[in-house]
């Protein structure tokens, strides 16, 4: 199919008109390709040539609609550092319509009824980095949104400095968030609340359409893919900086990326987000973050839904949901095959260890990936070898009950454990390269991000330790 072919539905524009409102494109100036992504573009059946089909700026320019869509933003509200805001909503993006499952979005495409006092813009930056992050978390087994392509353009747009406008062509199977559930329900209109579960469940959990008690089921498995994005977030070192409710898909699925980071030296208490003072969004906050989030979820799903069996599922999360998914994740990346209760005990001095060791989070688990007996290539990597030294030994202990050999372990480790994780030093290159009219690098990195675990000689330079000055930084949220 080519982008001309192209035939969109537009199921959310079922739903009663406060759910939405109609937009209007505002195109940017003298729009150009930054990037094409062959491999979302497969999953809306787009044949390849699309990257040199003129229609493809101008698709995501909004100067070309395809047929049956009809841009509109969706209305949501949010918790924001804990703090309940009624009016939030698609503030610079429109919704173009859906095709194979997959919900189409320009972001940065300009104002709509949500921007508040914001310009309705997205910077090359913020846009670039949003393009390539999900992209490698996909490649990582982690549910996201994807992304079709990107461009830049002369439209200028004042950040800290004056910038240049892009826009970046999301895709999701699903944009409902914690916050659009908020959004009735502090309204009070309950009639939506239960309108728009009904259409979460066709949209993402439509095994349940038929099942009579179809709401709490779908709240139940909110919860349990929350419960396992965020272990998984936390197994790959990765930290989202602004677990907002209205940033916290309803499908489980990471979505808004912003001033995210992947972990370089492993500090448990690490904060992405400069502007997050008390650290309320720290790697080490995520899991209890995630539990407040689904709790807001519940009270605003309270009018439709037993709150008391809601509850139970909730204390579920923290006593053995979200526990279990993280030392399942862990216990992968370590190579353990078999259960043993003191795993999680293992784990934990495994934390403890990585914090006082100042070490490369990704960098450490794919040399024990390696590990046969032989630690000094773990010693290499490690500002102080002696708590790792004393963690192996503990590790050696455990994998006696294990019955695979080295070289089994060895390769299944190697499945769990990326060699190449996208850190923020390495898309910010990008991006200066990009700035200056060079996507080769932004071209690399999307390359890069598909191939996570594989063994790339020619980019080597890209899998070791982060360079001191760029380790884990803290970054703005302006974007
Ligand atoms: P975020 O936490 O970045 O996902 O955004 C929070 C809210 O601010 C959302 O409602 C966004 O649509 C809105 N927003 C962020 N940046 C802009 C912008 N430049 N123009 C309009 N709305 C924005
Ligand atoms: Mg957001």
């Amino acid at each position: 199919m080519n982008i001309d072919n192209m035939i969109l539905q537009t199921p959310y524009l079922t739903l009663d008109e406060e759910f939405y409102n109609l937009t209007k494109s505002d195109p940017l100036e003298e729009p150009y390709l930054i990037s094409f992504n062959p491999n979302a573009a497969k999953l809306i059946n787009l044949d390849e040539e699309s990257a040199t089909d003129p229609l493809l700026v101008s698709l995501l320019n909004g100067t070309f609609i395809p047929k049956g869509a009809s841009p509109f933003a969706m209305c949501y509200a949010g918790h924001q550092f804990g703090h309940y805001n009624p009016w939030l909503g698609d503030g610079r993006a429109n919704n173009l319509g859906t095709l194979n499952g997959w919900n189409l979005q320009t972001k940065g495409s300009g104002e709509t009824l949500y921007s508040r006092s914001a310009d309705g813009r997205a910077a090359i930056r913020s846009s670039i980095r949003e393009y390539l992050m999900s992209e490698s978390m996909f490649h990582l087994g982690i549910a996201t949104t994807r992304a079709l392509g990107i461009i830049g353009s002369k439209t200028k747009i004042i950040r800290n400095t004056v910038e240049n406008a892009a826009v970046v062509m999301r895709m999701s199977t699903s944009w409902v968030r914690f916050g659009t559930f908020e959004y009735f329900y502090y309204r009070r209109e309950y009639d939506k609340l239960h309108s728009l579960a009904e259409y979460v469940i066709e949209e993402s959990y439509p095994h349940l359409q038929s099942d009579e008690d179809r709401l709490l089921k779908m709240f139940c498995e909110v919860v349990d893919r929350t419960a396992t994005l965020i272990a998984q977030w936390q197994g790959v070192g990765f930290n989202h900086g602004v677990m907002n409710t209205d940033n916290m898909s309803i499908a489980g699925l990471t979505i808004d990326y912003g001033p995210f980071a992947m972990m370089d030296d492993f500090n448990f208490g690490y904060i992405c987000n400069c502007s997050d003072t008390v650290g309320r969004y720290s790697y080490a906050e995520q899991p209890n973050v995630a539990y407040w989030n689904l709790t807001m979820l519940a009270k605003a799903l309270s009018p439709i839904i037993s709150k008391d069996k809601m509850d139970k599922k909730l204390e579920e999360y923290g006593t053995s949901l979200y526990p279990n998914a993280y030392i399942d994740t862990m216990c992968k990346k370590i190579g353990l095959t078999q259960k043993l209760d003191s795993d999680a005990q293992l784990v934990e001095d495994l934390i403890v260890a990585l914090h006082d060791a100042f070490v490369d989070y990704t960098l450490f688990f794919r040399t024990l990936s390696h590990y046969d007996g032989n630690r000094e290539d773990l010693y290499d990597i490690a500002m102080d070898p002696i708590v790792i030294d004393k963690w192996l030994a503990l590790y050696d202990k455990r994998l006696v009950f294990e019955e695979f050999t080295h070289e089994q372990r060895s390769s299944q480790m190697l499945q769990e454990n990326p060699k190449y994780v996208l850190k923020n030093h390495m898309i910010q290159e990008a991006i200066v390269l990009a700035e200056d009219g060079d996507f080769s690098r932004v071209e690399q990195l999307l390359y890069l991000a598909a191939h996570p675990y594989d063994e790339l000689p020619e980019f080597e330079h890209f899998a070791g330790d982060t360079p001191e000055e760029y380790k884990n930084i803290g970054l703005s949220c302006s974007s």
